[in-house]
């Protein structure tokens, strides 16, 4: 699409020839969970580690997120293994401190119409990744994106991770025809998350590839060294040890698209 506008973060851009992907587990639990994490990732070409630390959990009761340490650890294990952060920011007052820790700023699905917070991230100038939110419509999605842009900022990636339907059997519906839409009505990338569309790891593969044939600009995948241990959303993890095998199979289908995900740094390594 001539008009689409790429997204740079750093030294990566989004909407350009590459696939980007971004991998890691739905919280960041600890220095040993997210360094595994890192490495895994990293060496199959993923280049940005997600992680949460501030978490909307539908419970009270359930894991929140190990907070401003969490992100010293998403950051800490990042940089070991070169790779860029995304994370989500919750609230205005956490925006100026998570600069230090997070590259790309993601505003969850039950967030998309936080109008204060869509400006506030406007005016922060930090790259924004726009979840779709899970019972809004493609123009609700736009609107929300014209708040951020509308404050100036013109970095604004989206993200299509699945909408409530009638159906019971995933989590959410991976809704694929808004890649494309979504992609017309702003001339932004956007990205699809196979994980909380599926809500369960044996149908992640299935939308990861549906994802990279739809056009989608990047992946948003959660994946974890020991998912039955996960404390949050440890049902829809791929397994750790099976990421490269995912990571293959897309950057085939990558290929047959027109677009290519980089080798990872081992690969790339062995290579020379
Ligand atoms: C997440 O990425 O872990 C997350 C909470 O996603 P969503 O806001 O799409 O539910
Ligand atoms: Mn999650």
């Amino acid at each position: 699409m001539s008009s689409m506008r790429a997204v740079t973060i750093r030294d990566c851009a989004i909407g350009g020839p590459d696939l980007v992907v971004m991998a890691g587990p739905c919280a960041i639990e600890s220095r040993e969970q997210i360094l595994r994490a890192a490495e895994v990732v990293s060496s199959s070409g993923a280049r940005f580690l997600r992680g949460g630390a501030f978490k909307v959990r539908t419970s009270p009761t359930a894991f929140q997120g190990l907070g401003w340490d969490g992100w010293k650890l998403l950051r800490e294990a990042a940089d070991a293994f070169s790779l860029l952060t995304v994370s989500e920011i919750l609230d205005e007052e956490q925006i100026d401190g998570a600069r230090r820790y997070v590259d790309f700023a993601q505003i969850g699905s039950r967030n998309m119409q936080n109008i204060p917070l869509l400006k506030a991230l406007g005016r922060s100038h930090m790259p924004v990744m726009l979840k779709r939110g899970f019972g809004c419509t493609i123009d609700e999605w736009v609107h929300a994106a014209e708040y951020i842009l509308g404050e100036g900022n013109p970095d604004v990636v989206m993200c299509e991770r699945g909408i409530r339907t009638f159906e019971t059997a995933t989590r959410f519906t991976l809704d694929v025809a808004a890649v494309p839409i979504a992609k017309k009505r702003l001339g932004l990338p956007v990205i699809v998350d196979p994980s909380h569309a599926a809500g369960h790891r044996e149908w992640v593969e299935c939308l990861t590839l549906t994802g990279v044939a739809c056009g989608a600009d990047g992946l948003l995948i959660e994946t974890h060294p020991d998912p039955a241990k996960a404390l949050s959303d440890g049902p829809q993890a791929v397994v750790l040890s099976e990421f490269p095998a995912l990571m293959e199979k897309a950057r085939r289908l990558a290929h047959a698209m027109g677009r290519t995900i980089p080798a990872g740094a081992r690969l790339e390594a062995a290579a020379c």
